[in-house]
């Protein structure tokens, strides 16, 4: 057992003696919970005689008021729309991604523009899934808080292993929202094979098969674990096919061999409830028995584990499709497979169990429970990360973008969060003056499209380019990050070889809490940020047409006729009132105007200038 140690005299827990706590959370479609490593043993974290298992729902009551799990599973069918189940598939997607999953959705989802980020609507408020998330990742850190009696802040999290890059940051952001450090985001399959103990031996080589078959989705996954290192050969599976299709089959049955009606069903929401609840009762104890027997509103319910059999047969015998597709993908055979781990609740199906085993030719592992198994591989990556299991690198990331101010207060990011630290970017820019310099370099770490909205980690000044006409120097920016997290900036003007460099400590100076709010920040301006740069780059735009309208009227006034210098006069004028305006579409319009207009005229001066060459 962990000893907690306290501050008697304040009445306070001593925090700077407690070893570091970090937890492995399960955050699941249908059901999420929290593991935890002790003396390098993970265990799952729950109150007496309970499960452990939290459901992933969440209820806002009329005052918006938050309940997590079991109270929020009970108003599934009560309160439709305003009970959010499955927000980890709306992570990281856009409305468009969504297009065919909302049929399946009871509660409203919102389009703001098609490539935007979904949310979800619950009354007059609107929630984005990371919010979503993050709601059910605070009611997980304060339970383990309350049971344990001590303070939580850094967690390792599981994703799919299908999941990509911006999946994987909302899931990031989510904990970062909840207050959590997220040390790590690990691969479901990967802390499932962890959690049978494998990966563990320096020489170890295997193929692993990992079937998961959750309440909503099934995915399996071939890796391929070499010298402790798992690679993700192939993935496939059905987002749609779960334990509840399993539920609904029963209920069909039952309306079709009873007193009981599809219509009556369909119309009276409680009874539907009833019937959800009932269904997956029998289903659970079919794993055990052989029939089931019960009663809904006085009417007698039963089923044989025959019948619940052949009710599932052809949603089986789909998910082992997918496994011979996957192993076709990974170009792995049957027999190559050394272990075949067992994920998800509704593995503990005989059916399912015999299905998966008779198709590889291999007994299965399903010693671990496994509604728990991929939580305790969290858990094991955070012992691991904590130092208490000994031999294994780390690799760290940053936490947010750094970069540089360009023109017009513009973020330009060189290294972009969530990179792996060691790290190294260099990126080439220039000077916009006729004969600068001095080049001053900013630098910001954050996410927003303008620098004022970023925090500033400090700044210098690269000075003594000789004189060249703008555009012409080259000046190589790198940002190099070390293993400490420290970052070194260096700029350098290639043709003269002028350099200089700044080191700046201060990138973990922040606190969680601000990160926390910057990406919230960037989160919700994301569109107003966007329509700021875009307006930003056209006045950029519009002042080098200026220049060089300026420039091209300078040198060939002489060669115009009268309308054609008082049309380029106007257009001077013009642009320089749009670009003080608000305007971008208005300055883009008037560039191309611009354009039109004196491509004629260049062309003729330039057929002049080669004459005059010539002559
Ligand atoms: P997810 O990964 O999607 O969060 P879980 O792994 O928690 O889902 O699986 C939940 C599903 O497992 C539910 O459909 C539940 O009814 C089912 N389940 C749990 N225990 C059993 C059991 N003993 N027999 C059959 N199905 C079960
Ligand atoms: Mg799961």
């Amino acid at each position: 057992m962990a000893k907690i140690p306290i501050l008697i005299k304040e009445g306070k827990i001593d925090e700077s003696a407690l070893e570091e706590l970090i937890i492995g959370i399960d955050l699941g479609t249908t059901n999420s919970l929290v593991a935890i490593a002790t003396d390098n043993v993970p265990a799952v974290i729950k109150a007496d005689g309970k499960s452990g298992l939290v459901p992933s729902i969440i209820y806002f009551d009329l005052e918006n008021e938050i309940k997590v799990g079991d109270e929020a599973k009970e108003q599934l069918l009560l309160k439709p729309d305003r009970t959010i189940y499955s927000a980890k598939r709306l992570m990281g997607k856009s409305y468009n991604d969504l297009n065919e999953m909302k049929q399946h959705l009871a509660y409203e989802i919102i389009e703001t523009s098609e490539e935007e980020l979904v949310k979800v609507r619950v009354g007059e408020k609107f929630y984005t899934p990371i919010e979503l998330s993050s709601n059910i990742l605070s009611a997980l850190k304060s339970k383990v808080e309350n049971l344990l009696k001590r303070p939580v802040k850094k967690a390792v999290i599981t994703v799919p292993a299908y999941f990509n890059d911006s999946q994987r940051q909302a899931t990031r952001d989510a904990g970062k929202l909840a207050g959590l450090e997220v040390l790590r985001i690990v691969n479901e399959p990967t802390a499932a094979s962890l959690a049978y103990g494998l990966g563990k031996e320096d020489e170890e080589d295997k193929m692993i098969a990992v079937y998961d078959l959750g309440g909503g989705t099934f995915d399996v996954s071939i890796l391929n674990l070499q010298s402790g290192i798992f690679e993700v050969l192939s993935t496939n599976g059905d987002t749609f096919l779960g334990g509840d299709d399993f539920d609904q089959a029963i209920i069909k049955y039952w309306t079709e061999n009873s007193s009981l009606t599809f219509e009556q069903v369909k119309k009276d929401k409680t009874l539907t409830q009833k019937l959800r609840i009932e269904a997956e009762k029998a289903k659970v104890s079919l794993s055990n028995e052989n029939v089931y027997n019960t009663e809904v509103d006085g009417i007698s319910l039963s089923i044989t584990k025959d019948q619940f059999e052949k009710l599932i047969k052809e949603l089986v015998d789909k998910t082992i499709e997918s496994c011979e597709s996957a192993l076709k993908d990974a170009d792995v055979s049957k027999d190559q497979i050394d272990e075949i781990i067992m994920v998800g609740g509704s593995t503990r199906v005989p059916l399912v169990k015999q299905s998966v085993s008779a198709f590889f030719g291999k007994e299965v592992n399903d010693k671990i429970d496994p509604d728990q198994v991929v939580a305790l591989g969290a858990a094991i990556q955070a012992d691991i990360l904590a130092g208490n299991q000994k031999g294994i690198l780390l690799l760290d990331i940053t936490p947010l973008s750094l970069g540089i101010e360009t023109v017009g207060g513009l973020m330009d990011t060189i290294i972009p969060r969530n990179s792996k630290v060691p790290s190294k970017q260099t990126r080439q820019y220039t000077t916009s003056i006729d004969g600068q310099a001095n080049l001053k370099i900013t630098v910001y770490q954050g996410e927003r499209d303008l620098v004022q909205h970023n925090r500033k980690l400090g700044e210098f000044i690269l000075s003594g380019i000789p004189p060249m006409p703008a555009g012409l120097p080259k000046v190589d920016i790198s940002f190099i990050i070390d293993a400490d997290g420290v970052l070194l900036v260096k700029a350098k003007e290639l043709r003269s070889d002028t350099k200089t460099s700044l080191k700046i400590k201060s990138q973990y100076g922040i606190s969680e809490e601000e990160m926390a709010i910057m990406l919230m920040d960037s989160i919700k301006n994301a569109k107003s940020d966007m329509e700021a740069r875009g307006l930003l780059e056209a006045r950029n735009e519009g002042n080098s047409m200026l220049k060089s309208l300026e420039k091209f009227h300078r040198d060939n006034k002489d060669y115009l006729n009268e309308d054609q210098n008082l049309m380029i006069t106007n257009f001077i004028d013009d642009l320089n009132g749009l670009i003080k305006g608000e305007d971008k579409n208005l300055i883009h319009g008037k560039i191309k105007e611009i354009n039109t207009f004196t491509e004629p005229l260049a062309n003729e001066a330039l057929t002049r200038i080669v004459k005059n060459e010539i002559s």
